[in-house]
This record gives structure tokens, sequence and C-alpha cells, in this order.
């Protein structure tokens, strides 16, 4: 069977048998109906997805004499010779730079059509025409005369100049639903006759990735070398990981059992499992056991927070996974974290945090009854100093520190650079060899630097407590540091998991182009009248109310 078949053979030739773009395709059947063609149309989108196929429907509708409401009516003249019309123009700007054609094109544009209504450019990845060949196509797009029609077509809308843009009507294509390609297969297998399980029709349409050309071009290699179509057929030669090879690479975490997990992973490799298919996988199963934890009181596997963790790291590794040397490696090193071994030690940290949590609040309340004036103390005045320290401990409650985390990572993302991050690494790993107060050294010693500006470094700690105990000694950390380093650096510290949260909505801060402004920090609170509420409260347990007076 020759390879293109079926994708050609399937190729839309009316509105309705194009796949999971409805909105876009009723906007253009209204255009049709109520004669309001624009003159330019561009429309962007992954590949796939049915932009070129929409836009020769579009053409052939728009020239149609008897058109539809699904279209062109494939019946009379002009939708007979359609693919042989010659007011039909198609180039591919991928092939050539295009300057030629769209000189060709301002010189026959004022020519009327020879055979239809409409002469239709269609311009495919017009992202990539060669300067000159924009300013040309620029030039015509501001007058075109009114039997003209562009269609525009990119995979890349980014890379189109705002100044076409802004002269076309825009239509965001996007990826087409598993669902929906599962139905257009499912005809299209009914009525070629190939007999395929469902199973795998279904890994077809996800391994597709939302682009219907895909899914037909798959099923067509499939379809000539197999008599039944099946699951195995698909995952061995698309490189794709079935459901039941995920969960067992799940039990063999559970099971502790690392020589087969690596000899799984080491497989995948060898067999060349897309690695973006593996992730993506991986995060179904994760969401179903995460699920499952919070349904079943008595399940067995990873906790919910260890199944978030793991969904987070792997989400990251998807970011830059492209450019790494081995992803394979990559994956297995993030899962290799969640073996019974080091989840003990995960554990006992976490098991920590509690109680680190109430060592703060005892230190906070303590202090913070010092300053509080029973009859008998009112003579004796506190110094600056004692008051000083009680306002800085007083503003190491957590919720300040989400504040102050918010403040700073946001402030670090201003003008953080990776210079500023080795010249970093480098000051820490000095001030952490040569720190000498064994308190501050516990603290620290597991911290990273993970990111920094030249005003703030943001550090890492695997469990929030750890965190918070660091954010409420920063003062002394940033003058001990500075002192050292000759630098006038800010710090703050937040867990792993904060920091991926963080770092998500950075990258995609990044894509929607967001620029990060400055921030101000949150004051060191002195003891206001917002907290003098929290103080007094605090002092009913011990004192009686009558004798309390608040300074
Ligand atoms: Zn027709």
């Amino acid at each position: 069977m020759d390879y293109k078949v079926l994708y050609r053979k399937y190729r839309p030739d009316n509105f309705s048998s194009i796949i999971g773009q409805d909105y876009m395709i009723s906007i253009l059947k209204n255009a049709i109906k109520n004669d309001k063609i624009s003159h330019a149309y561009i429309f962007s989108g992954p590949r796939g997805t049915g932009k070129t196929s929409t836009a020769k429907v579009f053409a052939k509708a728009i020239n149609c004499l008897n058109p539809t409401e699904d279209g062109p009516c494939n019946k009379c003249e002009s939708c007979l010779h359609f693919k042989e019309n010659a007011d039909i123009i198609e180039i591919d700007a991928a092939s050539n730079n295009g300057v030629d054609e769209i000189r060709e094109i301002i010189n026959n544009i004022k020519l009327a059509p020879a055979y239809s209504k409409y002469k239709v450019y269609i311009i495919d990845e017009v992202h990539m025409l060669s300067t000159s060949a924009f300013n040309a196509l620029l030039l015509t797009l501001e007058e075109p005369p009114k039997h003209v029609v562009f269609i525009l077509a990119t995979t890349n809308i980014e890379a189109v100049p705002i100044t076409i843009l802004s002269r076309c009507q825009r239509f965001d294509f996007h990826k087409i639903a598993i669902s929906d390609i599962i139905k257009r297969l499912n005809y299209v297998v009914s009525n070629e006759n190939i007999k395929i399980d469902s199973d795998a029709l279904e890994e077809i349409a996800y391994i597709s990735d939302g682009g219907m050309r895909d899914a037909l071009s798959i099923l067509d290699q499939l379809s000539s070398t197999s008599e039944k179509i099946t699951i195995e057929d698909v995952i061995e030669h698309f490189g794709s990981v079935s459901k039941k090879q995920i969960s067992d690479l799940y039990q063999l975490i559970l099971q502790n059992d690392v020589d087969n997990f690596d000899k799984m992973m080491k497989k995948f490799k060898e067999l060349a499992i897309d690695y973006k298919v593996l992730i993506k996988k991986l995060l179904e199963k994760i969401e179903e056991e995460a699920i499952f934890s919070k349904k079943n009181s008595e399940y067995q596997g990873l906790s919910y927070q260890q199944l978030k963790e793991m969904a987070f790291e792997l989400a990251d590794i998807s970011n830059y996974v492209n450019i790494s040397i081995d992803p394979y490696l990559l994956i297995e090193i993030t899962l290799l974290k969640y073996f019974q071994n080091t989840m003990k030690e995960e554990i006992k940290t976490t098991k920590l945090e509690p109680e680190d949590q109430k060592i703060i609040s005892r230190e906070i309340n303590t202090k913070s009854m010092t300053n509080i004036k029973t009859p008998d103390s009112v003579v004796s005045e506190n110094n600056e100093e004692e008051s000083e320290i009680i306002s800085r401990e007083i503003i190491s409650t957590p919720e300040t520190y989400d504040e102050l985390i918010k403040v700073r990572v946001n402030n670090c993302f201003v003008n953080a650079k990776k210079e500023y991050l080795q010249k970093m690494k480098e000051l820490w790993k000095t001030f952490i060899a040569n720190l000498k107060d064994k308190n501050l050294l516990n603290l620290l010693v597991d911290c990273n630097v993970v990111t920094a500006s030249d005003k703030i470094a943001v550090l890492t700690n695997l469990v929030d407590g750890t965190a918070n105990l660091i954010n409420g000694k920063l003062k002394d950390i940033e003058d001990k540091f500075n002192k050292e380093s000759k630098t006038e650096y800010k710090f703050i510290a937040l867990s792993e998991n904060k920091w991926n949260e963080e770092k998500q909505e950075y990258i995609i801060n990044l894509k929607n182009k967001h620029e990060y402004q400055y921030m101000e920090e949150p004051e060191l609170k002195e003891v206001t009248e917002n907290n003098i509420d929290n103080i007094e409260k605090i002092a009913y347990d011990i004192f009686d109310k009558e004798k309390i007076e608040i300074e």
C-alpha cells in the first residue's frame, strides 16, 4: 500500500470532515454565508492540525457555484476542476525563500481570476519567507484587489512579522483532542476494512500527539505490515510504551528493585522509546496513583507528597530534555530518588518538620512575652536592641515567610543570570567551608543555590521546615556571608517543592513574555496594633487580663 494513501484519501473535502476545529470552522462558514470574505487570513498551529486542509476547503467553498451549509458542493464545474484551477495558487515557503513567487504575485495580482470568483493564494509555512519576500507581500496585503484572498499558514506564528499579522484575520489551530482522532480513525478503519485492536487504535491516537496527518500515516504503515494491528505492533514500530510497562516500572520502584528498574530503563533507551511519550505516560500513571491514594486509606504506594514531587520533577525534565545528551538518564536519575532507601531518609526529615515548627512558635511566644509589660515590669524599660530582636522574630511566622519568599524570588528573577549563579555557587561553597557557627552550618549544609541575580540568591532545601528555619535567620546568614564575601547579597530559602512550582510559573511567564518588576519587600514589622491582638491573646493564657498593658 502506498505510504500516504490514507492521508490523501481522507483529506477533508468539506467543513464537517475537518476534525477538532469546530469553533474556527463555524466562523469561516458564517463568513461565507454572510458574504463577508476577508482579503487575508492567517492560520497558525502545530503540524497536522488541519490548517492547509481548511485553507483548501475554504478556497473551494468561496469559488463554488452552489455552496452548501457544509462548504463546497464538490459537484459543480469549479469544485470538479479545483485541483487544476490556475486561480488557486499554492506556495510552499519552506522549500524556497519565495521572493520570485511573491514578485510574480505582485505582477499578476491585478489580473482578474481566469475561471473563478476569487484568486486564492495559499502560502504554507509563511514564516520561512525571506525579509524581502515579506516586504513584497506586505505591499500586496496593504491594498489587495477585491478578487484576491490570501490564506497564510504557519507552524511558527512568532516568526511572522507583526506588520503582516496586523493585516490578517488570525485563526489559531490547536492540537486535535485524542477522542476526536479516535473517532476519525474508527471511521477510516471501518471504511477501509482494516483490522485493529481498540487499544492499538487508541495508542496511535495517543502518539500522534494531536496531529491527524500523523495518526493516518501511522495507521497506513501498520496496516501494510500486519493482518490485524495489535498494541504490540504500535509499540514496537513507533517507539511507544504500554500502560503495562509503565505499571511494571512503578512496581519496581515500590519493590526497591534497582537492578530490574535499571534494566528496564536501558531497554527503553535501546528501543528508542520516545522519551516525551515516556514522560507523558509516567505523569498519567502518577495522576492515577495520586487519585487512588486519596481514595484509599490503605494505599501502599508512594505518598501523595512524593507523587506530586515526582510529577513536578518529571515535568521539569521535559523542559530541558531536548538539549540534553541522554534524556533517559535524566528520567532514570529522577525516578531513582523514589526508591525505598531514599524514601526512608525523606520520611525521617519530614517527621522532624512539625517539631521544628513548634520550636519556632515556642521561640516567638516566649520572646513576645518579654515585650509585654505587666505592672511589675513597667519600671524596667526594654532596651532598643531587645525590641529589635523581638520584632525580627515576630516577622518570622510562616505567613510572612510566604510573602517574603514570593517577593524575593520575584526580585531575583528580575535579573537572574547564569554568571551570577555560577559566581554565587563558588562564594557559597567557600562560605560553608569556612562557617564556624555549628548551628548555622547544620541548617545550611544541605542547601543548594538554585538561582541568583546580582543582589539576591535563592536557596532550596528538601523540606519546608528547614527552609523556614533558615528564613528565620536570614539577617544573621546575610551578615556573615556578606562580611566574608565582601558582597551585599540577600537570601531566601524555600523547599524544593515550592521551588519547582516557582520554576514552572517562571517558565510560563517566560513563554508569555511577562517581564518581572521589582516588588517592595514586606517591612520588618514593629509591634503594631495588628499583632498586639495576637500578643494579647497569647498573654491571656498566662496573665490576668486586667493586669496587662501593652506598649
Ligand atoms: Zn461546487
